[in-house]
């Protein structure tokens, strides 16, 4: 049986009727750029967070740079985040205009290291972005301790965490602000690009709505020097008619991943684990192995796609060569990018077809 990693049109398919009818109301509108389902959406998705407020914006790497400017990053500050994570995460601290400095990862969960983090501080660091890599939260507690100690501003990257939770608390309410992305493979995805920014603090959403669209406070008055980041009045109508399903997908990709669980134990693989104060949603099913190309190519021999999350830390990508540390500081990321291998997990994904990944995997292992 030919496994593919995901098939993203089995989920349009589920979703059809809701989504049709949003984009029907989207054209009879025809307020094509922040029009009444952009507030409804917003209202929709900090509810579901748990949080104050929502503010959509064009994507999720838009969200996390206008998250940080908006609590006060800006030039010549550093912010430390994690090497183990995908480019756009240091892209949008570059794009507040700051310097991203790498920490390393906990080896378990792939998320920020807090004693790393901690000794990447310098007196010009202003914030620390941790990532709730895969589907997990990171282990917030000790990052909001360092960074109440020197007075930083902890911003989450959570474009791969909707519906995760950090003792209890899901992701988006577990520091000053949080980046979520609506990219089309997300645990909750529009049909192209969108993000938004979710806060409590009233002051830090205000000021994300001014950046997103010229520095406006109303029509043609603008108080602040900003580009703009608009969320398409369609793709929030999508969301909101794609949010009921949210909760029921988390659902089953944690019972895929439980199955995952049981049926690979025996194996060699080091599989993902649940930290006990966090609920994963699964975004990845990442396994870990020394010798992770040859059983890559074993699957793909035996019709299952794989993909690896991420095949290299952000300062071995040449646009990020600079951001090596020398000490060794970064050989947790480094070796989590040469053995992770990522198994198809998604929603939609069939019984069957999870039986066939698992019996390749046996088969590869043996
Ligand atoms: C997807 C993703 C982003 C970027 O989101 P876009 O909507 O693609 O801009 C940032 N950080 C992480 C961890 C992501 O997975």
């Amino acid at each position: 049986m030919k496994v593919p990693f995901l098939e993203l049109g089995r989920e349009t398919e589920e979703v059809h009727a809701p989504v049709s009818r949003a984009l029907e109301e989207a054209l009879r509108e025809s307020r094509f750029t922040l029009g009444p389902a952009v507030g409804a959406s917003e209202l929709a998705w900090a509810s579901f967070c748990g949080a104050g407020h929502a503010v959509g914006v064009a994507s999720g790497t838009d969200a996390l740079a206008l998250a940080l400017g908006a609590v006060g990053v800006g030039p010549g500050d550093e912010v430390v985040t994690a090497a183990n994570t995908c480019v756009p995460t240091v892209a949008a601290i570059v794009q507040a205009g700051a310097a991203p400095v790498l920490a390393d990862v906990d080896p378990r969960t792939g998320t920020l290291d807090p004693a790393s983090a901690a000794s990447a501080v310098t007196e010009r660091t202003r914030a620390i972005v941790p990532v709730h890599l895969y589907g997990q939260c990171a282990e917030m507690e000790p990052i909001l301790a360092v960074a109440r100690a020197r007075g930083l501003s902890v911003v989450e990257d959570a474009a791969q965490a909707h519906g995760a939770e950090y003792r209890g608390r899901r992701a988006g309410t577990l520091a000053d602000a949080a980046a979520f992305s609506f990219y089309p493979t997300k645990n909750l995805g529009a049909l192209g690009d969108a993000g938004a920014v979710v806060t409590d603090d009233g002051e830090v959403a205000e000021r994300v709505r001014l950046a997103r669209s010229y520095g406006e406070s109303t029509r043609y008055l603008s108080v602040t020097r900003a580009a703009s980041s608009r969320l398409d009045t369609v793709q929030a109508a999508v969301l909101a008619a794609k949010l009921p399903r949210l909760a029921p997908w988390n659902e089953r990709r944690r019972s895929l991943a439980g199955t995952y669980l049981e049926r690979l134990a025996g194996t060699d693989l080091e599989l993902p684990a649940e930290a006990p104060d966090r609920r994963h949603v699964y975004h990845l099913f990442p396994v870990r192995t020394p010798r992770r190309d040859a059983l890559r190519r074993a699957l793909e021999a035996l019709g299952v796609e794989t993909l690896v999350h991420y095949p290299r830390p952000v300062h071995k990508h040449p646009a990020y060569a600079d951001l090596a540390r020398s000490d060794g500081a970064l050989s947790v990321s480094e070796r989590l990018s040469a053995e992770t291998l990522s198994l198809p997990l998604y929603p939609q994904l069939r019984d069957e077809e999870q039986s066939a990944v698992c019996e390749a995997v046996l088969r590869a292992s043996s």
